[in-house]
């Protein structure tokens, strides 16, 4: 038996069906500002179903990458007086370095949206070659009615993708779609933005196009696990599906894994409502071994709120588990496993933790099983 997890697209609990080598891709940051929780909860998330798959035997290649050209990015750094590149390269570090802090296992690679420009270009080409694409005022739009399993990702009605495109930027109403739902793949820059040249004129790649791309070249065309935060469910994985399959004949994904939103005073997280709780912030307060059991107490599936309570508990807890010392380190480690592969159960692994812990048993193994390390 492996690793059972939630799958969004078939809407139930799977196994991973994997060979030796696990891929995962999991959508990485725009790298404008620092950092939320709600990033660092996605990125806890595959971090512990790696450690899991390693456990198991598997090897994991884990790729998250980096959106160095869109419009926020370009936005920022307008506002800022600076180059796109340059406020990417600053704040890459940044993340880097608290992904890091957090105990974050290394990524297999972190690849630049603007690493890929030929490997787009090539793919919203054969695209167009497809007939699943057109060109229209300089930009390139995917039809999606040459898509029909459009929708099979998120199972969304046709309202609700209308209104989760304009939240996005999607932009349905744009005159020179023929669908309302179609969406760009290639558009032409203003004139301060980045431009590349194209067979359509020059411009820059849409959102969803580049993940499909980096995938395609790091991972293979088809991917074991793909996901993200919730909110990229729709339009973001739906549309790369849709393009990646079209182009490569073969599923693009074989467990969409999707993560519950992180809230603070009962609104979601977000860097345009300004309501963030900062991952540097927290690690000021407390080490990565409590801060990740404070995460790690909330199902990854759940939308959830922060709570300095949370912290304040995950400090009591890493305590208690480093004060038991009895036996050999390994207690608690059977029943920290089954709990993983029961959908990344976190908060029942924990209290299986905490049980051993209880009895004066250290749990050595079983915390690092989930990168807590109990050393002072
Ligand atoms: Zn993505």
């Amino acid at each position: 038996m492996g690793v059972t997890l939630f799958d969004t697209a078939r809407r139930g609990l799977f196994e991973i069906d994997a060979g030796p080598v696990v891929t995962l891709y999991s959508c990485g940051i725009t790298p404008y500002d620092a950092a939320h929780l709600g990033h660092a909860q996605v990125y806890l998330t595959f971090d512990i179903l790696q450690r899991r798959l390693r456990d198991l035997g598997h090897d994991t290649r884990c790729v998250r990458n980096v959106t160095d050209v869109d419009d926020d990015i370009l936005r920022k750094a307008r506002e800022l007086g600076v180059h796109y590149l340059d406020l990417a390269a600053e704040q890459i570090a940044v993340f880097d370095a608290q992904m890091e802090s957090l105990g974050l296992l290394p990524m297999y690679s972190e690849p630049r949206a603007t690493s890929a420009i030929s490997e787009i270009l090539s793919l919203i080409g054969a695209t167009i070659d497809r007939g699943a694409a057109y060109e229209a005022g300089g930009a390139v739009y995917f039809d999606v009615t040459t898509f029909p399993s459009f929708g099979s990702v998120s199972h969304y009605g046709e309202a609700e993708m209308l209104a989760l495109a304009s939240e996005h930027g999607g932009n349905p109403t744009d005159p020179l779609k023929r669908n309302p739902l179609d969406f760009v793949l290639w558009q032409p820059s203003l004139p301060d933005e980045p431009s590349w040249e194209s067979t359509w004129g020059p411009g820059r790649p849409g959102w969803h196009i580049e993940c499909s791309a980096l995938a395609l070249r790091e991972l293979g065309e088809t991917i074991d696990v793909h996901g993200g935060g919730r909110d990229l469910v729709f339009p973001h994985h739906e549309c790369e599906a849709a393009q990646s399959e079209t182009v490569t004949q073969q599923p693009f994904v074989r467990h969409w894994l999707h993560v519950g939103l992180v809230a603070l005073e009962g609104t979601k997280m977000s860097k345009s409502l300004g309501n963030l709780v900062f991952v540097d912030d927290l690690l000021q307060r407390a080490d990565a071994a409590a801060l990740r059991i404070a995460m790690m107490d909330h199902h990854y599936r759940t939308d959830w709120e922060w709570n300095d309570r949370d912290l304040a508990e995950g400090i009591v807890r890493r305590d208690q588990w480093r004060s038991a010392t009895a036996g050999d380190g390994s207690a608690g480690l059977e029943a920290v496993r089954a709990c993983l592969d029961n959908d990344l159960d976190t908060p029942g692994a924990l209290r299986a933790i905490d049980a051993a812990a209880a009895q004066g048993l250290s749990v050595v193994a079983a915390a690092a099983l989930l990168g807590v390390s109990l050393e002072r």
